[in-house]
């Protein structure tokens, strides 16, 4: 087996991964105030959210049922009870001067999930990734430096965010290169999609990433001092960020120094990353229980409510396939990596009763469209009805394949009736047996040194002759039934 892919030959890389994802919920997880991005500053808010003092959290429910959503899909145990703990730091944005989270009882524990990681020789294989814990916090407000944004100079503060419902999801220091911390957020993003969790629009920042990373020597039985790149809100910064900051430790240590515990920020420009501030340790935040909040006590009967509810998961839709549609395990992959394409694909293979035609459809296609207008299946007009007639039209030689790729596209675009359009377009296959005929003797005729090769018994003449044949008609002739004229003609 190829080996894991590993950035630096000399050092073994380290990375843990800390997700933060709002959770789609419609309003905060303690107070009434609704979620809403692009709202006017301040205005998505509730005395709570402000810090007002003489105001009681009320525990949103439906941010509870989602968190416990998100534990069972990455196989996480899910305890029955567990602790809101206020978190004390003082920034501009948090006008309490704590954020209620979970530190010592979290929601859940000792999760995973599994990756495609990529290797030196570009053979992929399976990693399985754990988790050690999904907790529930509010995010805080956003401090905003900007006057473009804020509308004049100096420093704002938009209160919108704070109190919306988080999850938090940490990895174990399992991950060995960028490419791996990539593969598993881009997983993992995938799955909170699927399982409605959350809508993990980076863009909105609603899934944010802190990576954690250290280098050590192969080997070695310790980890190595690990640094925190903060807040990076795209797949590239993630990869780039790793990439320039186990450049700077290994430097580091080669010439003989020490990495210091501490937290870093990325700058895309330099493409460096430097130190932000010394690592604070745990106790720096005191820590305590909530008094304003009782314990969550979850029953075993809600956790198995929420179990049934859950739909089924991308890698048992992923096995079934393979089992029952017959398809490959790479198919199969790329027809599961959201949820609503998994769904396309499966209506349409149910209508058209071959899965393996519409998946060679759906990946040759369909998705080489979807990529080129860099959308989900779900935003287009395509059906998985319209699918299955196009390739039914396809198969039942009324149209050729040829023909017929081009309107994928066009069925994209617009919501179309297939046979309607393969008729207003004119690009109904030739079976008229008597003008195939014809044609087959002109071409017969036109290429006596190939026919003469193909009746020596080399049949490889067969196809350019059908070439020419569908030249002829402008590629709609039925291919069917120019192999069977041909065949005939070319033995008689
Ligand atoms: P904190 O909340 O202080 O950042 P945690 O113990 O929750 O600390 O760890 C945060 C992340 O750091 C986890 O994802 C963990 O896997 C990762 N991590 C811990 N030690 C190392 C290390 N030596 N190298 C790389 N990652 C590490
Ligand atoms: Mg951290």
């Amino acid at each position: 087996m190829s080996a894991r892919l590993q950035p630096r030959g000399d050092y073994e890389v380290v990375i843990g991964l800390e997700v933060h994802v709002h959770m789609r919920t419609a309003s905060k997880l303690f107070s009434p105030a609704p979620v809403r991005y692009g709202e006017l500053p301040n205005h998505a808010t509730h005395p709570l959210d402000l810090g007002m003092p003489g105001v009681l959290p009320v525990l949103n429910r439906r941010a509870v049922e989602l968190g416990v959503r998100a534990a069972l899909a990455t196989h996480c145990k899910v305890h029955s009870r567990s602790i809101f703990a206020r978190k004390n730091y003082f920034y501009p944005d948090l006008p309490k001067g704590y954020q209620i989270s979970q530190y010592e009882e979290p929601l859940a524990t000792e999760g995973w999930l599994e990756i495609e990681a990529p290797s030196a020789d570009g053979t992929p294989h399976t990693v399985r990734v754990g988790l050690t814990r999904i907790h529930i916090e509010e995010d805080a407000g956003k401090s905003i430096h900007d006057a473009a944004i804020a509308g004049s100079a100096g420093s704002h503060v938009d209160l919108n965010r704070a109190g919306v419902p988080l999850l938090e999801i940490v990895s174990e220091p399992d991950l060995r290169s960028p490419e791996e911390a990539a593969a598993y957020l881009r997983k993992l993003r995938a799955l909170l999609r699927w399982a409605d969790v959350s809508d993990a629009d980076m863009e909105k920042g609603q899934f944010r990433c802190d990576a954690n990373v250290s280098l050590r020597r192969h080997g070695a039985a310790q980890l190595g001092t690990r640094t925190e790149l903060k807040n990076l809100n795209s797949f590239r910064f993630v990869e780039e960020a790793l990439y320039a900051e186990i450049a700077r430790q290994a430097a580091l240590l080669d010439g003989g120094g020490r990495v210091v515990q501490a937290t870093m920020h990325y700058d895309p420009v330099r493409r460096a990353t430097r130190v932000m501030r010394l690592k604070e340790n745990a106790d720096d935040y005191r820590y305590f229980p909530d008094p304003d909040l009782v314990p969550l006590v979850i029953a075993e009967s809600e956790i198995d409510a929420v179990r049934r509810a859950l739909p089924e998961l991308p890698e048992d839709r992923r096995a079934r396939f393979e089992s029952e549609h017959a398809l490959s395990g790479y198919d199969a992959r790329l027809l599961t990596e959201s949820r609503a394409l998994a769904d396309f694909y499966e209506a349409a293979a149910i209508r058209s009763g071959q899965p393996k035609v519409v998946a060679n459809w759906m990946l040759r296609d369909v998705l080489a469209q979807l990529k080129e207008r860099d959308c989900e299946i779900d935003a287009t007009q395509l059906t998985p009805d319209a699918l299955a007639k196009l390739i039914a039209l396809v198969e039942d030689g009324r149209v050729t394949a040829a023909s017929a790729r081009p309107l994928v596209a066009v069925l994209i675009e617009r919501g179309v009736d297939p046979e309607t359009l393969v008729r207003e377009r004119g690009l109904e296959a030739v079976s008229d047996t008597g003008l195939l005929e014809a044609a087959a003797d002109e071409v017969i005729a036109a290429h006596p040194e190939v026919v003469a090769q193909i009746r020596g018994g080399d049949a490889r003449g067969l196809n350019f002759l059908m070439g020419q044949l569908m030249k002829r008609t402008e590629g709609k002739a039925n291919p069917k039934a120019v192999r069977e004229i041909l065949a005939r003609k070319l033995a008689g």
